[in-house]
């Protein structure tokens, strides 16, 4: 069944989180205080209205209670964020993700009550650092602060050998948790799949394993 989904703050951020979720067929409310922006939104969103979400009877008008989540995707207005997130939760909103620009205001957010804070540059700079570590990763999931799951492009090392003669386990101590290939994904693969250059292992452990792993080339 879909959700229902509202993003206050229709930059860049919110116009990328709005159209995404919009795109899988979940529905999305885009609010915005600018005029400009609410109407230019209405390609990527279900509805989208004018409104200032530091008020809260603006809040309260649009029924903001009934969303399941609601990401707050204002960053330069501190204040406007931060009081946002506060009238959300008081409001009773279960779930609320905001965007944060630096770390204290992100600790902010979080003392009023946010879920979820994003660190939008910090995180897409993590990615793209990691990514230069190691090319071969194409995406990767953090589970705590030193695990991942990360999906590696098999090398031509890998290439026409089992899983059992990689020897993963032993020698990386990683599991590999699915190999997909083009569109055909194999779940828990069993120990004698044979490896093809591009397949994709998505693979779990410890990150200084992982990235020994990725770079078995
Ligand atoms: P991005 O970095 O995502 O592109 P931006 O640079 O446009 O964002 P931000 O200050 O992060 O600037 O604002 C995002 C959007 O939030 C803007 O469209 C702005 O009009 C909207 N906004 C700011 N304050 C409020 C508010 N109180 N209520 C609703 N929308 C607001």
């Amino acid at each position: 069944m879909a959700k229902q989904y509202a993003v206050i703050g229709l930059g860049r951020f919110g116009s990328s989180v709005a159209a995404r979720l919009y795109e899988s067929g979940q529905e999305v409310l885009g609010v915005d205080v600018n005029m400009e922006r609410v109407e230019d939104s209405n390609e990527f969103v279900t509805h989208a209205v004018i409104a200032d979400s530091t008020d809260p009877e603006s809040l309260k008008a649009i029924g903001i209670r009934n969303f399941d989540t609601v990401i707050v995707a204002i960053g330069n207005d501190i204040q406007a964020s931060i009081l946002s997130v506060l009238l959300l939760k008081e409001l009773g909103v279960k779930k609320v993700i905001a965007k944060a620009l630096n770390k204290l205001h992100g600790q902010v957010l979080e003392k009023v009550g946010a879920d979820w804070v994003i660190f939008p540059e910090r995180d897409m700079g993590i990615r793209v650092a990691h990514q230069l570590l190691s090319p071969n990763v194409l995406n990767f999931i953090e589970i705590s602060k030193n695990y991942s799951v990360e999906e590696v492009r098999a090398t031509e090392k890998m290439k026409d050998k089992t899983l059992r003669e990689l020897d993963i386990r032993a020698k990386y101590n990683l599991s590999v948790i699915a190999i997909r290939k083009d569109h055909e994904l194999t779940i828990s693969p069993p120990p004698d799949k044979i490896i093809d250059e591009g397949d994709v292992l998505v693979v779990i452990g410890e990150n200084r394993d992982l990235e020994r792993f990725a770079n078995l080339s």
